[in-house]
Parts: C-alpha cells; sequence; structure tokens
C-alpha cells in the first residue's frame, strides 16, 4: 500500500513510519527522535522534488553510494555550502539537517566525548569536524578579505554556545600540550 510521507508528500509502497506517522526514507534519515521535535520537523514541509537526487541514489544500497549521499547531505556535493547549509537562489539557507550542526556542538559541549568519537559518530574526519566546531558561518557571520564580517544567512549557533565550544577546544588543546610525550 502506498502512502504519503508527512515532510515531504512523496508517495511510495516503501515508506517507512516514525510515530506512527508514514515518512519516506530521506526524511526518516534526518528525522530527530524525541516526539516533539519529531513534530516539528514534520511540520516544516519540503518539496520532494528537492529530494530527487539523495532518493535517486540512495535507492541504490552500496556503501560507496551512500557515501556520496551522506557527502551531498552535508552540501560538499552540489554546492561548497558548509555543512548544514545549502545555497538556494545564491543564497546561504539552512539545509535539511541543520539541526545536526547544533547537535555536534551541544554533544562536544556537554558530554564526555572524545573529538575522534564525535568525528566518528558523525561521520567526519577529526579534522573536518573541528573545522565545523570553529566556523563563524554558523553565527551568521562571513569571512571577506581576511576579516569577520556579519553576512546575510541565518545563524544556526548561539555566540554563547559557539563560545563556550571555543573555550573546550582551547582546554583541550593546552591539556594535549601538556602531556609529555604525546
Ligand atoms: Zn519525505
Amino acid at each position: 500500500m502506498k502512502t504519503k510521507c508527512i515532510k515531504c508528500g512523496f508517495e511510495s509502497e516503501e515508506n517507512l513510519e516514525k510515530f506512527r506517522v508514514p515518512i519516506c526514507n530521506i526524511c526518516f534519515r534526518f528525522a530527530p527522535n524525541s516526539d516533539d521535535k519529531f513534530k516539528e520537523y514534520a511540520s516544516e514541509k519540503i518539496e520532494s522534488s528537492c529530494l530527487y537526487s539523495f532518493r535517486k541514489f540512495s535507492e541504490i544500497g552500496n556503501p560507496q553510494k551512500r557515501a556520496m549521499i551522506k557527502k551531498a547531505s552535508q552540501g560538499n556535493f552540489m554546492s561548497r555550502a558548509a555543512f548544514g547549509y545549502k545555497i538556494e537562489n545564491k543564497k546561504l539557507v539552512p539545509a535539511e539537517n541543520f539541526r545536526e550542526v547544533q547537535e555536534i556542538f551541544e554533544e562536544f559541549l556537554n558530554q564526555n566525548i572524545s573529538l575522534t568519537q564525535l568525528a566518528k559518530k558523525h561521520n567526519f574526519s577529526v579534522n573536518g569536524l573541528k573545522k565545523i566546531l570553529t566556523n563563524f558561518t554558523y553565527l551568521g557571520k562571513i569571512r571577506f578579505n581576511n576579516q569577520i564580517h556579519q553576512g546575510n544567512h541565518q545563524p544556526l549557533i548561539s555566540s554563547t554556545l559557539f563560545n563556550h565550544v571555543q573555550n573546550k577546544l582551547e582546554r583541550l588543546k593546552l591539556n594535549k600540550n601538556c602531556k609529555i610525550g604525546e
């Protein structure tokens, strides 16, 4: 039986289900796990056609394709937008996966998790993760002529959270430098 994805409206017999509502495999991938957040996620509709290329590749189940989808969903594939953003009408706008950025910042700050573990969890290299955690783009700022300016795009991270993360990164670096033989 065909069902209709609650978020993008995609109709398919292969749609999944979450919190008892039908959801397509693409929207499922980014769906939050808490009931409240999920409702909010589902209420923000997206065009099914926007997900066309993800769907096209995700039907081919090999790991290489899946890595491509992951990359595409991170914005590295189609554009050079920072992870969590996409380029729409030449503007930087939050992508479907934008909540993962906040998750990463919060997990790093609040959980006792190493950069390596966190990178692994979200499928980044450690350097890729560090780039995310220090990227001013998430504050709504842009780097231009080696200076930081206010941008026109929506921030994904509060400056408080960003600053706390910078402090923790700094502390980790200091701790590491203190260890002899590393
Ligand atoms: Zn969908």
